[in-house]
């Protein structure tokens, strides 16, 4: 009966089940329209796939799996399309990455591209080249009318735009492509520019129209960079999109005539969520939420910035009328209007509208902040609930306002006569199940220390090396009572928490040259351990903790509390921490340590001096732990370079005691925090005695540096310097 049924669909349709790349090739040759071609159900290694035809409206060619999901595309694997009326679904890319530039390419090459093509319940799993400075694309859409629909795009750790749309010919512009329903998982941070979830042309032809449509996608913490979107061409609509928890703004960087509507952004209080950046002419924004985002300065929930007169095409055109209305600003907690006002960007915007908005602040304060003069940004029939702190602007009337949570999960005024305020009651944020695959699980981006099982661990001949060999994800080993020595290095490849148990005394004695090496996907975590150096190697350049010498596509965390480390000074140079080039940390948290009798430095995060603006953490948290007699420096922060696309590195110091620290001739900065091109460095409350200086480097952007309630005591003031270079 089924078989009647498709000879009546298509007479010549057929379907092909291939098992190998030349009964692919030799499938993809004879193909005609309505033709399905199928591939075996199994691990394709090494396999570029290169899928060419000429289908039609009525009768595409297909290149799908046996069974959806189980057609895994590994090692260096790769797909390319191009012809017309192709659709491909099904596969996935995994455990290993691409031999190109992409991953999925909408053209064989420069002559020969995809229109009218679909690829649709696709998974690109973590599928990233090793090396994180790296780049490639994981998707790139080229041609015309071509739909990029139900997509799995999870884990991008290297440089390079998960999605582009290229415009880099006429073939290509005025596309009407259609991006929807697709599930943009976790990109964590990469630390470097060049990290935008999705691109839509370059500055190069930004001039050109691009007419694409990206609809009902789900942004589920997207946090490479300062841009979750980057548009860069005209006449694009952005829609009904859902922004969860991801660092960064929609930003309309070049290019005019965008609409930006119905999208909800989602901050959940979490640090540098931002909302959308207006630059350019013609921009509409209109009907969006944005809730609990606590961005600021370009990365605000809010942006409309000044352009540079007669700008060049990459630097900022000026805002013209632009028309922002019916959005619903709520807890938003910044605002900035005319920013980046600076001698050379000086053209403040002109012609544009704010009308029918929402702001409430929870906190009365109001979130705006101007830079210039915003005359030209005409404000009428706004609503704001009374603020303490701050006028509300001219244009936004300040009522009480009492908001209640509606069945679609938004905010709105319980008072009916404000409903004309704001979003409509009709919008429907796009929910995480309705995108991508249904067939693929969408797992938690980042598994949390102490999330495991609990593993007693009694002292005995490599008991520690045994039991973290054993140890699953999330896993806490709890040490028993009494002395470790440590004949190995101590590899930590998930992540892990060693504690020492309730009421136990625990002593690690490392005998080799390092403790711990924390190596591609490990993050760790110690509590209340004594780790004593003295017998280490006698030799000079020890290094308790470092990472991964070869490098570390995966960031990681290094979380350490109510911990003594003391005797790293058998030899010169015993530094605590050490990490590699490469390698970046998410998270650098230090609480209640105690740290005697070190020759060496403690964190050294200064390693990738090639000034491109790339560096080794993210947040260094250190608060209410005691230092002394260390010889090197405490903590050394390097980050160099003119780009202003990342939020870090961060610094936080606070409430801790320094003696006799950092004064080693070897100590080369002769600093105990030595923080260069850190975008925040926080340092208050400490007790500094016969120490050395604190020296913070300005580099680039608006750093944030606060030196505040220190106390220094035979210790030299801290040293601000301003070496600020051209901004980019
Ligand atoms: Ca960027």
């Amino acid at each position: 009966m089924l078989l009647g049924w498709c000879s009546l669909f298509s007479a010549t349709a057929a379907e092909h089940l291939v098992a190998n790349k030349a009964e692919f090739d030799q499938a993809v040759s004879a193909a005609r329209p309505g033709d399905t071609i199928i591939l075996k159900n199994g691990v394709w290694r090494d396999v570029e796939i290169i899928f060419t035809g000429e289908g039609t409206a009525a009768a595409p060619i297909t290149l799908t799996a046996q069974t959806k999901g189980k057609v895994i595309l590994s090692g260096q694997s790769n797909l390319r399309l191009a012809g017309n009326y192709l659709v491909v679904s099904g596969l996935v890319f995994k455990d290993g990455y691409t031999p190109s530039n992409e991953v999925i390419s909408f053209r064989r090459n420069k002559h020969h591209l995809a229109n009218h093509s679909r690829v649709t319940e696709v998974v690109i799993d973590n599928y990233s080249n090793p090396d994180r400075h790296e780049s490639d694309y994981w998707v790139a859409l080229y041609g015309k009318n071509n739909r990029f629909d139900h997509n799995y795009l999870v884990g991008k750790h290297n440089k390079g735009v998960t999605l582009a749309v290229r415009l880099d010919s006429e073939q290509s512009q005025q596309n009407q492509h259609r991006i929807d329903y697709n599930y943009f998982g976790h990109r964590p941070p990469l630390g470097s520019n060049g990290a935008e979830t999705i691109r839509i042309g370059t500055s190069h032809y930004s001039m050109s129209d691009s007419n694409t449509l990206i609809e009902n996608n789900y942004f589920d913490r997207c946090n490479g960079e300062v841009e979750i979107i980057s548009v860069k061409s005209g006449k694009n609509t952005l829609r009904n999109n859902t922004f969860f928890a991801s660092r960064g703004t929609l930003t309309l960087r070049h290019g005019n005539g965008n609409i930006v509507e119905d999208n909800v952004f989602f901050g959940n209080g979490e640090p540098h969520t931002g909302g959308i950046r207006v630059i350019n002419r013609d921009q509409v924004i209109r009907n969006n939420y944005m809730e609990s985002l606590t961005g600021y300065r370009f990365g605000s929930g809010f942006t409309i910035m000044n352009g540079v007169p007669d700008s060049p095409l990459n630097r900022y055109h000026q805002v013209v009328n632009a028309q922002i209305s019916q959005n619903s600003f709520i807890n938003v907690d910044n605002i900035y209007l005319a920013a980046g006002s600076d001698a050379e960007r000086s053209a403040v915007p002109i012609d544009s509208s704010v009308r029918g908005n929402l702001f409430f602040q929870q906190n009365q304060r109001s979130p705006f902040t101007i830079l210039d003069d915003i005359s030209g940004l005409a404000f009428s029939n706004n609503v704001t609930n009374p603020l303490t702190q701050g006028e509300p602007l001219k244009g936004i009337q300040a009522t009480p306002i009492t908001l209640q949570r509606a069945a679609n999960g938004l905010l709105y005024p319980t008072d009916p006569t404000l409903a004309r305020f704001g979003v409509s009651a009709g919008l429907v944020p796009v929910s995480k199940e309705a995108t991508g695959p249904a067939w693929y699980d969408k797992p938690t981006a980042i598994t949390p220390f102490d999330s495991g099982n609990i593993i007693s661990v009694v002292p005995g001949d490599n008991v520690l090396t045994k039991a973290i060999a054993a140890a699953q994800d999330g896993d806490v080993l709890e040490l028993q009572s009494g002395n470790y020595s440590v004949n190995s290095v101590l590899q930590i490849a998930t992540t892990l928490t060693i504690k020492a148990a309730a009421n136990a005394q625990v002593t690690l004695y490392p005998e080799r040259s390092s403790l711990f090496e924390i190596t591609n996907g490990g993050s760790l975590k110690l509590d209340r351990l004594h780790i004593n150096g003295k017998s280490a190697p006698d030799a000079a350049g020890n290094t308790l903790i470092r990472t991964s010498k070869s490098g570390m596509l995966r960031n990681y965390r290094f979380v350490m509390q109510h911990c003594q480390i003391e005797q790293l000074n058998i030899n010169h140079s015993f530094h605590f921490f050490d990490a590699g080039s490469h390698s970046f940390a998410d998270e650098i948290t230090l609480r209640h340590n105690r740290f005697a009798n070190i020759s060496g430095d403690l964190f050294r995060l200064d390693k990738e001096t090639d000034d491109l603006g790339i560096y080794n953490v993210e947040y260094f948290t250190a608060a209410q732990n005691q230092f002394s007699d260390v010889g090197g420096a405490l903590l050394k922060v390097y980050r160099g370079g003119t780009d202003e696309s990342t939020f870090g590195p961060q610094v936080y110091f606070s409430e801790n005691k320094l003696h006799n620290t950092s004064l080693s001739s070897r100590n080369s900065q002769q600093a105990s925090l030595w923080l260069h091109g850190a975008q925040v460095s926080e340092i208050k409350n400490n007790t500094f005695i016969d120490s050395a200086k604190v020296a913070v480097v300005e580099t680039l952007g608006e750093p944030i540096t606060r030196l505040r309630a220190n106390r220094f005591t035979n210790t030299p003031q801290p040293q601000v310097i301003s070496a600020k270079v051209p901004k980019k």
